[in-house]
Protein backbone atom coordinates (compact mmCIF):
# COMPACT_ATOMS: atom_id res chain seq x y z
CA UNK A 1 0.00 0.00 0.00
CA UNK A 2 1.31 3.16 -0.96
CA UNK A 3 2.20 5.78 1.97
CA UNK A 4 0.20 8.31 2.90
CA UNK A 5 2.30 11.66 2.64
CA UNK A 6 -0.30 13.74 4.32
CA UNK A 7 -0.50 11.25 7.33
CA UNK A 8 0.74 13.34 10.57
CA UNK A 9 3.09 11.59 12.99
CA UNK A 10 3.48 12.88 16.79
CA UNK A 11 6.58 12.17 18.58
CA UNK A 12 5.55 10.51 22.10
CA UNK A 13 7.57 11.69 25.17
CA UNK A 14 7.66 15.44 24.37
CA UNK A 15 5.72 17.69 25.90
CA UNK A 16 4.76 21.56 25.14
CA UNK A 17 2.19 24.29 26.17
CA UNK A 18 2.83 28.12 26.37
CA UNK A 19 4.32 28.62 29.99
CA UNK A 20 4.16 32.88 29.32
CA UNK A 21 7.80 33.35 30.18
CA UNK A 22 8.16 35.73 27.06
CA UNK A 23 11.83 34.52 26.95
CA UNK A 24 10.73 33.01 23.02
CA UNK A 25 10.39 36.65 21.77
CA UNK A 26 13.97 36.97 22.21
CA UNK A 27 16.90 37.11 19.27
CA UNK A 28 14.68 36.69 16.16
CA UNK A 29 12.83 38.42 13.52
CA UNK A 30 9.61 38.42 13.71
CA UNK A 31 8.13 38.35 9.97
CA UNK A 32 4.61 39.14 8.84
CA UNK A 33 2.63 37.98 6.16
CA UNK A 34 -0.15 40.57 4.06
CA UNK A 35 -3.09 39.78 5.94
CA UNK A 36 -0.70 39.96 9.07
CA UNK A 37 0.91 43.55 8.57
CA UNK A 38 -2.45 44.91 7.24
CA UNK A 39 -4.32 43.58 10.55
CA UNK A 40 -1.37 44.34 13.13
CA UNK A 41 -0.68 47.88 10.94
CA UNK A 42 -4.18 49.19 11.88
CA UNK A 43 -3.63 49.72 15.03
CA UNK A 44 -2.38 53.30 16.26
CA UNK A 45 -0.18 51.37 18.69
CA UNK A 46 1.70 54.63 19.26
CA UNK A 47 -1.32 56.36 20.96
CA UNK A 48 -1.39 53.45 23.36
CA UNK A 49 2.55 53.74 24.09
CA UNK A 50 4.63 56.54 23.18
CA UNK A 51 7.64 53.96 22.60
CA UNK A 52 5.59 52.62 19.36
CA UNK A 53 5.60 56.52 18.37
CA UNK A 54 8.38 55.29 15.62
CA UNK A 55 8.39 53.16 12.51
CA UNK A 56 7.35 49.84 13.90
CA UNK A 57 7.23 47.74 10.13
CA UNK A 58 9.06 47.23 7.24
CA UNK A 59 8.85 45.73 4.18
CA UNK A 60 11.07 42.65 3.56
CA UNK A 61 13.46 42.60 0.82
CA UNK A 62 13.11 40.26 -1.95
CA UNK A 63 15.80 37.57 -0.67
CA UNK A 64 14.24 37.79 2.94
CA UNK A 65 11.12 36.59 1.45
CA UNK A 66 12.11 34.05 -0.97
CA UNK A 67 9.24 30.69 -0.78
CA UNK A 68 7.36 32.21 2.04
CA UNK A 69 4.12 34.31 2.63
CA UNK A 70 5.56 36.64 4.69
CA UNK A 71 6.01 39.98 3.17
CA UNK A 72 7.01 42.45 6.29
CA UNK A 73 8.81 42.50 9.53
CA UNK A 74 8.30 43.69 13.05
CA UNK A 75 11.24 46.73 13.20
CA UNK A 76 13.02 45.70 17.01
CA UNK A 77 14.21 49.10 19.10
CA UNK A 78 17.54 50.51 18.10
CA UNK A 79 20.79 47.43 19.74
CA UNK A 80 17.67 45.35 21.25
CA UNK A 81 17.14 41.75 19.74
CA UNK A 82 13.52 41.21 21.60
CA UNK A 83 10.57 42.12 19.83
CA UNK A 84 9.03 45.67 20.88
CA UNK A 85 5.59 43.95 21.80
CA UNK A 86 6.89 42.24 25.02
CA UNK A 87 6.29 44.14 27.61
CA UNK A 88 6.44 42.94 31.00
CA UNK A 89 6.95 39.23 29.82
CA UNK A 90 4.00 39.94 28.16
CA UNK A 91 2.59 40.03 24.32
CA UNK A 92 1.41 43.56 24.00
CA UNK A 93 -0.95 42.35 20.60
CA UNK A 94 -1.68 39.45 23.01
CA UNK A 95 -3.03 41.59 25.74
CA UNK A 96 -4.78 44.12 24.07
CA UNK A 97 -6.94 42.21 20.90
CA UNK A 98 -6.40 38.43 21.78
CA UNK A 99 -3.61 35.71 20.45
CA UNK A 100 -5.62 35.63 17.30
CA UNK A 101 -4.77 39.52 16.45
CA UNK A 102 -0.55 38.31 16.88
CA UNK A 103 1.72 37.22 13.54
CA UNK A 104 0.69 34.10 12.28
CA UNK A 105 4.29 33.11 13.05
CA UNK A 106 3.98 34.02 16.69
CA UNK A 107 0.52 31.63 16.79
CA UNK A 108 2.90 28.99 14.90
CA UNK A 109 5.60 29.05 17.66
CA UNK A 110 7.28 26.21 18.76
CA UNK A 111 5.69 23.99 15.74
CA UNK A 112 7.58 22.52 13.18
CA UNK A 113 7.04 19.94 10.78
CA UNK A 114 8.83 18.03 7.78
CA UNK A 115 7.03 16.62 4.76
CA UNK A 116 8.30 13.38 4.04
CA UNK A 117 7.58 10.53 1.48
CA UNK A 118 5.67 8.65 4.96
CA UNK A 119 4.00 11.51 6.11
CA UNK A 120 4.52 14.53 7.62
CA UNK A 121 6.47 14.76 11.02
CA UNK A 122 5.81 17.16 13.96
CA UNK A 123 8.39 18.48 16.31
CA UNK A 124 8.74 21.64 18.30
CA UNK A 125 11.96 23.73 18.97
CA UNK A 126 13.79 23.54 21.53
CA UNK A 127 14.06 27.94 21.31
CA UNK A 128 10.93 27.59 23.22
CA UNK A 129 11.58 27.28 27.61
CA UNK A 130 8.51 25.21 27.91
CA UNK A 131 9.80 22.49 25.38
CA UNK A 132 13.72 22.59 27.00
CA UNK A 133 11.87 21.67 30.13
CA UNK A 134 8.81 19.22 28.77
CA UNK A 135 6.37 21.33 29.80
CA UNK A 136 2.94 21.34 29.49
CA UNK A 137 0.58 18.91 27.56
CA UNK A 138 1.81 15.81 25.70
CA UNK A 139 2.25 16.60 22.05
CA UNK A 140 0.37 13.36 21.15
CA UNK A 141 -2.98 14.76 23.34
CA UNK A 142 -2.86 17.72 20.94
CA UNK A 143 -3.88 16.46 17.69
CA UNK A 144 -6.11 18.83 16.75
CA UNK A 145 -3.95 21.75 17.63
CA UNK A 146 -1.26 20.21 15.63
CA UNK A 147 -3.26 19.87 12.52
CA UNK A 148 -4.39 23.61 13.02
CA UNK A 149 -0.70 24.71 13.37
CA UNK A 150 0.10 22.28 9.98
CA UNK A 151 -2.52 24.31 8.26
CA UNK A 152 -1.09 27.74 9.56
CA UNK A 153 2.87 26.31 8.29
CA UNK A 154 1.80 25.41 5.07
CA UNK A 155 0.35 29.06 4.61
CA UNK A 156 3.67 30.42 5.59
CA UNK A 157 5.93 28.03 3.76
CA UNK A 158 3.28 27.55 0.51
CA UNK A 159 7.00 26.19 -1.59
CA UNK A 160 8.76 24.28 1.02
CA UNK A 161 8.34 20.67 -0.50
CA UNK A 162 11.79 18.89 0.74
CA UNK A 163 13.00 16.33 -1.91
CA UNK A 164 14.07 13.38 -0.34
CA UNK A 165 14.06 11.57 -3.99
CA UNK A 166 18.01 11.35 -3.30
CA UNK A 167 19.06 9.99 0.11
CA UNK A 168 22.01 8.43 0.97
CA UNK A 169 23.23 5.56 3.50
CA UNK A 170 27.28 7.02 2.90
CA UNK A 171 28.46 8.74 0.20
CA UNK A 172 27.81 6.57 -3.37
CA UNK A 173 25.36 4.52 -0.88
CA UNK A 174 22.05 4.99 -2.31
CA UNK A 175 18.78 4.21 -0.56
CA UNK A 176 15.16 4.29 -0.79
CA UNK A 177 12.87 6.40 1.56
CA UNK A 178 12.04 2.81 2.95
CA UNK A 179 15.21 1.45 3.99
CA UNK A 180 15.43 4.88 5.43
CA UNK A 181 12.83 4.33 7.50
CA UNK A 182 14.58 0.81 8.96
CA UNK A 183 17.20 2.50 9.96
CA UNK A 184 15.88 4.94 11.42
CA UNK A 185 14.13 2.40 13.44
CA UNK A 186 17.34 0.77 14.27
CA UNK A 187 18.33 3.92 15.67
CA UNK A 188 15.57 4.94 17.53
CA UNK A 189 15.55 1.74 19.24
CA UNK A 190 19.24 2.15 20.48
CA UNK A 191 18.58 5.42 21.16
CA UNK A 192 15.73 4.67 23.64
CA UNK A 193 17.72 2.12 25.21
CA UNK A 194 17.26 3.73 28.92
CA UNK A 195 19.49 1.04 30.41
CA UNK A 196 22.58 2.69 29.49
CA UNK A 197 23.85 6.63 28.88
CA UNK A 198 22.56 8.84 26.06
CA UNK A 199 26.20 9.23 25.40
CA UNK A 200 26.79 5.22 24.77
CA UNK A 201 23.37 5.25 23.11
CA UNK A 202 25.04 7.81 20.40
CA UNK A 203 27.96 5.18 20.29
CA UNK A 204 25.64 2.33 19.69
CA UNK A 205 24.27 4.08 17.36
CA UNK A 206 27.41 4.91 15.41
CA UNK A 207 28.75 0.96 15.56
CA UNK A 208 25.16 0.13 14.15
CA UNK A 209 26.07 2.80 11.10
CA UNK A 210 29.38 1.52 11.01
CA UNK A 211 28.16 -1.76 10.25
CA UNK A 212 25.39 -1.26 7.92
CA UNK A 213 28.28 0.99 5.75
CA UNK A 214 30.26 -2.17 5.40
CA UNK A 215 27.61 -3.88 4.38
CA UNK A 216 26.66 -1.61 1.93
CA UNK A 217 28.10 -1.84 -1.83
CA UNK A 218 29.43 1.41 -3.37
CA UNK A 219 27.81 2.66 -6.26
CA UNK A 220 24.88 0.53 -6.90
CA UNK A 221 21.53 1.07 -5.78
CA UNK A 222 21.90 -0.55 -1.79
CA UNK A 223 20.24 -3.47 -0.43
CA UNK A 224 17.86 -3.36 2.16
CA UNK A 225 19.09 -2.85 5.39
CA UNK A 226 20.41 -5.57 7.35
CA UNK A 227 20.34 -6.84 10.80
CA UNK A 228 23.82 -6.32 12.76
CA UNK A 229 26.21 -8.54 13.56
CA UNK A 230 25.38 -9.99 17.21
CA UNK A 231 29.21 -9.61 18.30
CA UNK A 232 31.18 -6.76 17.42
CA UNK A 233 31.80 -6.21 13.96
CA UNK A 234 35.73 -6.30 12.34
CA UNK A 235 35.29 -2.72 11.26
CA UNK A 236 34.43 -1.34 14.87
CA UNK A 237 37.27 -4.00 16.48
CA UNK A 238 39.95 -2.53 13.87
CA UNK A 239 39.11 1.17 14.69
CA UNK A 240 39.24 0.20 18.37
CA UNK A 241 42.41 1.37 18.97
CA UNK A 242 42.18 4.84 17.63
CA UNK A 243 39.11 5.91 19.59
CA UNK A 244 41.00 6.70 22.89
CA UNK A 245 42.11 10.25 21.86
CA UNK A 246 41.25 13.02 20.06
CA UNK A 247 43.99 14.45 17.23
CA UNK A 248 44.25 17.74 15.97
CA UNK A 249 41.70 18.04 13.20
CA UNK A 250 39.31 16.47 15.92
CA UNK A 251 39.85 19.75 18.60
CA UNK A 252 40.46 21.79 15.18
CA UNK A 253 36.78 20.85 14.19
CA UNK A 254 34.94 20.92 17.65
CA UNK A 255 37.13 24.95 18.59
CA UNK A 256 35.34 25.44 14.68
CA UNK A 257 31.97 24.07 15.46
CA UNK A 258 31.80 25.95 18.33
CA UNK A 259 32.71 29.52 17.05
CA UNK A 260 29.49 28.70 14.79
CA UNK A 261 27.14 27.51 17.38
CA UNK A 262 28.27 29.38 20.37
CA UNK A 263 29.42 33.08 19.04
CA UNK A 264 29.94 35.32 21.22
CA UNK A 265 27.55 37.68 19.43
CA UNK A 266 24.82 35.99 17.44
CA UNK A 267 25.14 36.34 14.03
CA UNK A 268 24.43 34.59 10.97
CA UNK A 269 26.59 31.72 10.32
CA UNK A 270 28.66 31.70 7.41
CA UNK A 271 28.29 28.18 6.50
CA UNK A 272 28.57 28.92 2.50
CA UNK A 273 31.48 31.18 2.78
CA UNK A 274 34.74 29.63 1.36
CA UNK A 275 36.87 31.79 3.17
CA UNK A 276 35.39 30.33 6.11
CA UNK A 277 36.21 26.58 5.45
CA UNK A 278 39.45 27.54 4.60
CA UNK A 279 39.60 28.66 7.78
CA UNK A 280 38.87 25.29 8.81
CA UNK A 281 41.51 23.84 7.43
CA UNK A 282 44.21 26.69 8.50
CA UNK A 283 43.25 28.04 11.64
CA UNK A 284 44.24 25.53 14.19
CA UNK A 285 42.71 27.14 17.60
CA UNK A 286 41.40 24.39 20.05
CA UNK A 287 40.23 26.44 22.21
CA UNK A 288 36.66 27.34 22.61
CA UNK A 289 35.98 31.32 23.31
CA UNK A 290 32.95 32.42 25.86
CA UNK A 291 31.65 35.75 26.41
CA UNK A 292 34.50 36.79 29.06
CA UNK A 293 36.94 33.59 29.08
CA UNK A 294 38.88 31.52 26.39
CA UNK A 295 39.07 27.38 27.63
CA UNK A 296 41.62 25.15 25.89
CA UNK A 297 39.18 21.52 25.09
CA UNK A 298 41.58 19.75 27.21
CA UNK A 299 40.88 21.60 30.27
CA UNK A 300 36.51 21.58 29.74
CA UNK A 301 36.66 17.84 29.36
CA UNK A 302 37.56 17.54 32.88
CA UNK A 303 35.28 19.52 34.55
CA UNK A 304 32.77 17.89 36.17
CA UNK A 305 30.07 17.06 34.35
CA UNK A 306 26.42 15.19 36.45
CA UNK A 307 26.41 11.78 34.93
CA UNK A 308 23.26 10.64 36.32
CA UNK A 309 21.22 13.69 36.60
CA UNK A 310 18.27 12.46 35.34
CA UNK A 311 16.63 15.90 34.22
CA UNK A 312 19.95 16.19 31.94
CA UNK A 313 20.10 13.23 30.33
CA UNK A 314 16.28 13.01 29.50
CA UNK A 315 16.65 16.77 27.92
CA UNK A 316 19.65 15.68 25.89
CA UNK A 317 17.73 12.44 24.92
CA UNK A 318 14.70 14.31 23.66
CA UNK A 319 16.54 17.01 22.01
CA UNK A 320 18.43 14.13 19.82
CA UNK A 321 15.44 12.27 19.66
CA UNK A 322 13.34 15.33 18.65
CA UNK A 323 16.42 15.76 15.61
CA UNK A 324 15.98 12.52 14.33
CA UNK A 325 12.16 11.99 14.40
CA UNK A 326 11.78 15.35 12.66
CA UNK A 327 14.69 14.40 10.09
CA UNK A 328 16.63 17.38 10.92
CA UNK A 329 19.98 15.87 11.01
CA UNK A 330 20.32 14.82 6.96
CA UNK A 331 18.85 15.01 3.44
CA UNK A 332 16.89 17.25 2.46
CA UNK A 333 16.45 18.23 6.35
CA UNK A 334 20.01 19.25 6.79
CA UNK A 335 22.00 20.14 3.85
CA UNK A 336 21.23 16.88 1.66
CA UNK A 337 23.80 15.40 3.79
CA UNK A 338 24.61 11.40 3.93
CA UNK A 339 22.67 9.67 6.86
CA UNK A 340 26.20 8.67 8.37
CA UNK A 341 27.96 12.43 8.02
CA UNK A 342 24.80 13.90 9.71
CA UNK A 343 24.54 11.53 12.57
CA UNK A 344 28.20 12.14 12.61
CA UNK A 345 27.34 15.80 12.69
CA UNK A 346 24.94 15.09 15.50
CA UNK A 347 27.32 13.63 17.52
CA UNK A 348 29.12 16.42 17.09
CA UNK A 349 26.50 19.26 17.89
CA UNK A 350 26.20 16.70 20.87
CA UNK A 351 29.85 16.77 22.01
CA UNK A 352 30.09 20.60 21.25
CA UNK A 353 26.72 20.92 23.56
CA UNK A 354 28.01 19.15 26.46
CA UNK A 355 31.40 20.73 26.58
CA UNK A 356 29.76 24.13 26.12
CA UNK A 357 27.66 23.72 29.36
CA UNK A 358 31.23 23.00 31.19
CA UNK A 359 31.98 26.41 30.03
CA UNK A 360 29.06 28.13 31.05
CA UNK A 361 29.51 26.41 34.39
CA UNK A 362 33.04 27.32 34.70
CA UNK A 363 32.79 30.70 33.85
CA UNK A 364 30.28 31.33 36.35
CA UNK A 365 32.73 29.61 38.82
CA UNK A 366 30.12 26.29 39.60
CA UNK A 367 31.89 23.57 40.60
CA UNK A 368 29.70 21.21 38.14
CA UNK A 369 27.33 21.49 35.10
CA UNK A 370 23.58 22.06 36.49
CA UNK A 371 20.78 21.91 34.41
CA UNK A 372 20.30 25.95 34.01
CA UNK A 373 23.80 25.53 31.80
CA UNK A 374 22.54 23.09 29.75
CA UNK A 375 19.02 24.41 29.17
CA UNK A 376 20.87 27.83 27.68
CA UNK A 377 23.54 25.67 26.08
CA UNK A 378 20.70 23.77 23.93
CA UNK A 379 18.65 26.87 23.26
CA UNK A 380 21.64 28.90 21.27
CA UNK A 381 22.39 25.00 19.42
CA UNK A 382 18.75 25.15 18.38
CA UNK A 383 18.81 29.10 17.28
CA UNK A 384 22.08 28.50 15.95
CA UNK A 385 21.59 25.24 13.71
CA UNK A 386 17.99 27.11 12.41
CA UNK A 387 19.80 30.16 11.26
CA UNK A 388 22.05 27.27 8.88
CA UNK A 389 21.73 27.04 4.86
CA UNK A 390 24.13 24.56 3.99
CA UNK A 391 25.05 24.68 0.06
CA UNK A 392 27.13 22.15 -1.95
CA UNK A 393 30.35 23.03 -1.04
CA UNK A 394 29.77 23.30 2.68
CA UNK A 395 28.26 19.41 2.50
CA UNK A 396 30.21 18.08 0.39
CA UNK A 397 33.13 19.74 2.75
CA UNK A 398 30.94 17.85 6.03
CA UNK A 399 31.16 14.74 4.02
CA UNK A 400 34.73 14.85 4.10
CA UNK A 401 35.60 15.80 7.53
CA UNK A 402 32.74 13.84 9.38
CA UNK A 403 32.35 10.60 7.25
CA UNK A 404 34.27 8.95 9.97
CA UNK A 405 33.27 6.60 12.41
CA UNK A 406 36.47 6.63 13.89
CA UNK A 407 35.93 10.15 14.60
CA UNK A 408 32.63 10.27 15.89
CA UNK A 409 33.29 8.01 18.54
CA UNK A 410 36.09 9.84 19.53
CA UNK A 411 34.13 13.17 20.16
CA UNK A 412 31.63 10.74 22.12
CA UNK A 413 34.86 9.86 24.46
CA UNK A 414 34.77 13.97 25.88
CA UNK A 415 31.44 14.50 25.74
S1 LIG B 1 4.37 39.92 18.60
FE1 LIG B 1 3.98 39.24 20.68
S2 LIG B 1 4.20 37.00 20.64
FE2 LIG B 1 5.11 37.82 18.76
S3 LIG B 1 7.29 38.01 19.27
FE3 LIG B 1 6.31 40.01 19.68
S4 LIG B 1 5.77 39.92 21.85
FE4 LIG B 1 6.19 37.84 21.22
Amino acid sequence: MPANTEELHIPAGINYDCQGCGICCSGWSVNMTKEDYERVSSVDWGALKPEYKRKMFRELKPTERAGTNYTHRIVNAPGEDTCPFLQDKLCFIHGQKGGPFKPTICQQFPYNFTPTPSGIYATVSFVSMAVLYNQGTPLVDQRETLEKKLADFRYLHPQYQPDWSKIQLSVEQPITWDQYLVHEAALMERLSDKSVSVTDRLRNCCDYLQEQVAKTPRGAAAGAATKPADSASAATSATATSLSTLNKLDKHLLSTFHKMYFPRRAHRIPFNNIKFWLGVWFNSSTVFEFTSEFYAIDQLKEFPFPENDPQIEDMLFRYVYSMIFGKKYFGAGFGHLSLVTGFHHLVLAYTLARLHARGLAKQRQAPIVSLIDMVATLKQLETQMGELMIGPYAASTLELLLQSPARAKRLLTIA
